[in-house]
């Protein structure tokens, strides 16, 4: 039949260099396809593309009919195709996102790309000290009240610092150093589609700050300035390091979070609920009485294996409960510390993501 041979013809073309994974987040075995664009994609993307008909029109490899010309125009495009048109020009400090990066991330990456066209050859790419300039209002949660204020925030690459500023202060209300910031979507956590958690240090603590604005535009421009303003710093200081291990370095998500609960230092103590942050840059298991404290409670340095780091499935001995809860132990050469996990697979997630920085060299 006419609509086998056309899906057999669809088929072959996925089997194409760069039509394997999704042109927009890298997920593989797309399902999806735009046919004005001539792109692969996932059926996460293809909402996205779906949402903005003026640019792209998507239907299904496996549902929709595909017409002869349709396939045609797919064979001659595809995802190298378009990845060589539309990404010809994006500047290493960029996020690309990846499947399990939030809606907003990937919405707007795909609007830069094909809506606004921000990575096309023709475009004169900004340096990144430039980039790393923005300005502007953002909702920023209050460090006592849960409610979001409205404050103005500067960042310059140029002088090294992030600022924002109160209503009633003339000064900035904190200036925040580039050498120590980092930024992250925390959707869930925040609960925005567009909450960004952006932390820095003071006085050898680790400060909270959760934002928000109500353009996704605004906020991944926020996000990709702060990176740009990262880059700027890590290339001047770094000059010699290769642009490979810089990258990572830009901007980092924890590596896993979630509630268990600790014991004290006698582990004789009851056992409280807390949330934990596993940053592997640092190496540091951080711990807050609730998800959104402007500053953790206290903080587990994470080591190496020679350093006599080590985390352990079930209690230390001599530690008792009464009923058997998925606890781990966390080896240091002071102290051995207690959690006990909500349920299996957090277990052996938590295990999994202290094991991966436990066998992580120190950096210099
Ligand atoms: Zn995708």
């Amino acid at each position: 039949m006419e609509r086998d041979r056309h899906r057999l013809r669809l088929l072959e073309l996925l089997s194409a260099a760069g039509n394997r994974h999704c042109a927009d987040c890298g997920q593989p075995d797309p399902e999806w396809a735009s046919y004005k664009l001539g792109i692969f994609i996932c059926l996460n993307c293809s909402g996205i593309h779906r949402n903005l008909p003026e640019i792209s029109r998507v239907k299904s490899l496996q549902l929709d009919f595909w017409e002869s010309n349709l396939i045609e125009f797919m064979k001659k495009h595809g995802n190298l195709y378009a990845k060589a048109k539309y990404e010809a020009k994006v500047p290493s400090y960029y996020y690309i996102p990846q499947s399990r990066d939030c809606l907003v991330l990937k919405e707007q990456w795909i609007r830069a790309k094909y809506e606004r066209e921000e990575f096309v050859a023709t475009r004169v790419c900004q340096d990144p000290c430039s980039a790393g300039s923005h300005e502007g209002f953002l909702w920023k949660r209050g460090r006592e009240s849960k409610y979001f204020q409205k404050r103005r925030f500067l960042l310059s690459a140029r002088e090294g610092v992030m600022k924002y500023y109160t209503k009633e202060a003339k000064g900035p209300k904190a200036t925040i150093s580039i050498e120590n910031l980092n930024a992250m979507f925390q959707t869930e956590k925040i609960q925005h589609a567009h909450g960004l958690q952006i932390t820095y240090s003071t006085d050898g603590q680790t400060r909270n700050l959760f934002v928000y604005h109500e353009s996704g535009k605004e906020i991944v421009d926020w996000f990709n300035a702060i990176r740009a303003a990262r880059y700027h710093y890590l290339r001047t200081t770094f000059p010699t390091v290769p642009e490979s291990q810089l990258i990572p370095r830009i901007t980092r998500n924890y590596v896993k979070e979630g509630y268990m609960q600790k014991t004290g230092p006698k582990q004789k103590e009851a056992f409280r609920l807390r949330w934990f942050c596993l940053d592997s840059q640092e190496r540091k298991l951080m711990y807050f009485k609730n998800p959104l404290d402007a500053f953790a409670q206290g903080q587990v340095f994470i080591g190496t294996m020679d350093e006599g780091y080590e985390v352990r499935a079930g209690l230390p001995q001599g530690v008792q409960v009464k009923k058997w809860k998925p606890a781990i132990t966390v080896v240091t050469p002071t102290r051995e510390f207690v959690f006990i996990c909500e349920n299996d697979r957090e277990r052996s997630e938590w295990i999994d993501a202290l094991n991966g920085v436990i066998a992580q060299p120190l950096s210099g």
